[in-house]
C-alpha cells in the first residue's frame, strides 16, 4: 500500500478517531453520539445487524441500553424498551397489541388527559371500542370479567385525583380473560410500586419525571418479559421512536439518586398533606397516606415505602381565576404543568393536565375547577406548606 500523506481534507475526516493505548474506564458513562458504528471485520458487522452489536442507533444504541438496564432492574423485569417521552411509550404499548376492529380496551377515566385523547385517537383508527372506568372502584375487576378487553391500561396513582387501583386484583381478572395489563407506574416510580411483582405485565415510566429527576430530558420506559417487549422492539426499530443519547445520558445520572430523592419526596408530601387536611380554607385533600382518603387501605398494600410524592387538594369556594390567582401568588413553589423536579411544582389541573379531556370527561372524572395538583419537591416541607396556605388565602380574597 501507498505511504503517500493522506490529504488534509481526508486526515479532517479520519484523525481523532480512536483513543490509542487507554484501557481506562470512564466513571460516568461515556456519551455516544455516533450514529452508526463501523467494523473492522465484515463478519462483525454483519452479526451487529442481527442485534449483536451496536451499528445504528436507531437498532440499538450504547446510552439507552444502559438506561434500560437500570430501569429493568429497578422495575424487577427482564427487559426494557426506552422511547422518546413517556406518551411515546404508552402510545408503543397500545400499538403493539395488534389490536383488531371491535376489541375492546380498559383505560382509567379518571387519569392523564393526554393518554385518554391518545388512547381514543388510536382506538378510532383502528375501530377498537374503548371503555374508560374508575380503576379504583372495588367493582372495576367485575367489569372487566364482563368486557372481556384485550388490553387493560391503569395508572398507579391517577392523575390529578390520586386514586389507587388494586392492581392485584386488576391483574386476577385480566389473567382470567386473557387480557393484557399495562400499568402506568409514573406517579409512585418504581421506587413506590414495582407493578410487575403485583401481576402487570409492563410496567409504563414517563422517565421524564421522577427517574430524570431534574425536568431536563423528556424520555419513557417499558419494562417486561422478553416475549412481551419484542413486538414492542421490532415497532421501534421501524417507527423510530427512540430516546437520544444525551437524553439517555440525562436520565441515568438521575436514576443514580432514584432512591435518596424519592425518600424525602414522599416524607415531605406526608407532611404536606397532613398540614393541608387541618386548613379551614380547603374543601378536601387528596393523598392516599390520609386515613380519609377511600383507597388508603388499598395504598397500603400496593405502594411501598410509603404512599408517594403527589398532593391535591380543592380550594373552597374557587372557581378557574381564583385557582390561576392562587398560582401567581405562589413565592416557593413553581406554577409548573409537570411534576418530579427537586422544586415543588403546582398545577390547576382541569386546565392543565386534564386540558384536552371534554368538560363532560372532567365532570364524570371528578375533576372540578377548584383542584390543584402539587409535585411535592425537597424545600423544607413547612415552607412549602406556609407557600401553599398564604397563596390559597390570596386566591380566595375577595
Ligand atoms: N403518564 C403520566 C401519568 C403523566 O403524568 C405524563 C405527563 O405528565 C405522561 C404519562 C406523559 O409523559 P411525557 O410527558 O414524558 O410524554
Amino acid at each position: 500500500m501507498s505511504q503517500k500523506p493522506l490529504s488534509p481534507k481526508t486526515v479532517a475526516v479520519h484523525a481523532g478517531s480512536r483513543l490509542v493505548g487507554s484501557t481506562s474506564q470512564p466513571l460516568a458513562p461515556a456519551i455516544h453520539m455516533s450514529t452508526v458504528g463501523w467494523f473492522d471485520s465484515s463478519d462483525e458487522l454483519d452479526g451487529a445487524l442481527d442485534g449483536k452489536d451496536y451499528v445504528y442507533s436507531r437498532i440499538s444504541a450504547q446510552n439507552t441500553s444502559l438506561l434500560e438496564e437500570s430501569v429493568a432492574a429497578l422495575e424487577g423485569a427482564e427487559a426494557c424498551a426506552s422511547y422518546a417521552s413517556g406518551m411515546a411509550a404508552l402510545r408503543a404499548v397500545f400499538e403493539a397489541q395488534n389490536l383488531q376492529a371491535m376489541d375492546r380496551v380498559v383505560m382509567p377515566a379518571d387519569g392523564y388527559g393526554v393518554t385518554r385523547v391518545l388512547f381514543k385517537t388510536l382506538s378510532a383508527r383502528a375501530r377498537v371500542e374503548l371503555h374508560p372506568l374508575i380503576l379504583s372502584d372495588p367493582e372495576a375487576p367485575e367489569r372487566i370479567l364482563e368486557l372481556e378487553p384485550k388490553l387493560v391500561v391503569a395508572e398507579s396513582i391517577t392523575n390529578p385525583l390520586l386514586s389507587v387501583p388494586d392492581l392485584r386484583a386488576l391483574a386476577q381478572a385480566c389473567k382470567k380473560v386473557g387480557a393484557v395489563l399495562a400499568v402506568d407506574a409514573t406517579f409512585p416510580s418504581p421506587y413506590g410500586q414495582r407493578a410487575l411483582a403485583l401481576g402487570a405485565d409492563y410496567a409504563i415510566q414517563s422517565a421524564t419525571k421522577w427517574i430524570n429527576g431534574h425536568s431536563d430530558a423528556l424520555a419513557g420506559t417499558v419494562s417486561g418479559s422478553r416475549e412481551r417487549l419484542a413486538p414492542l422492539r421490532s415497532l421501534r426499530l421501524m417507527g423510530g421512536d427512540v430516546l437520544g443519547p444525551f437524553e439517555a445520558w440525562l436520565t441515568q445520572r438521575g436514576l443514580r439518586t432514584l432512591h435518596v430523592r424519592m425518600k424525602a419526596h414522599f416524607e415531605n408530601a406526608a407532611h404536606v398533606a397532613r398540614r393541608l387536611a387541618e386548613s379551614p380554607l380547603l374543601e378536601r385533600v387528596y393523598y392516599p397516606g390520609l386515613n380519609s382518603h377511600p383507597n388508603h387501605t388499598v395504598a397500603r398494600e400496593v405502594l411501598e415505602n410509603g404512599f408517594g410524592p403527589m398532593v391535591a387538594f380543592e380550594i373552597k369556594g374557587a372557581g378557574r381565576p381564583e385557582g390561576f390567582r392562587f398560582l401567581e401568588a405562589l413565592k416557593v413553589a413553581r406554577p409548573g404543568p409537570s411534576l418530579g423536579d427537586v422544586c415543588t411544582l403546582v398545577m390547576h389541573a382541569a386546565s392543565a393536565s386534564a386540558r384536552r379531556m371534554t368538560p363532560e370527561e372532567r365532570a364524570a372524572a371528578g375533576i372540578r375547577e377548584n383542584l390543584i395538583r402539587v409535585s411535592v419537591g425537597l424545600e423544607d416541607p413547612e415552607d412549602i406548606v406556609e407557600d401553599l396556605l398564604a397563596a390559597v388565602a390570596h386566591g380566595v380574597k375577595r
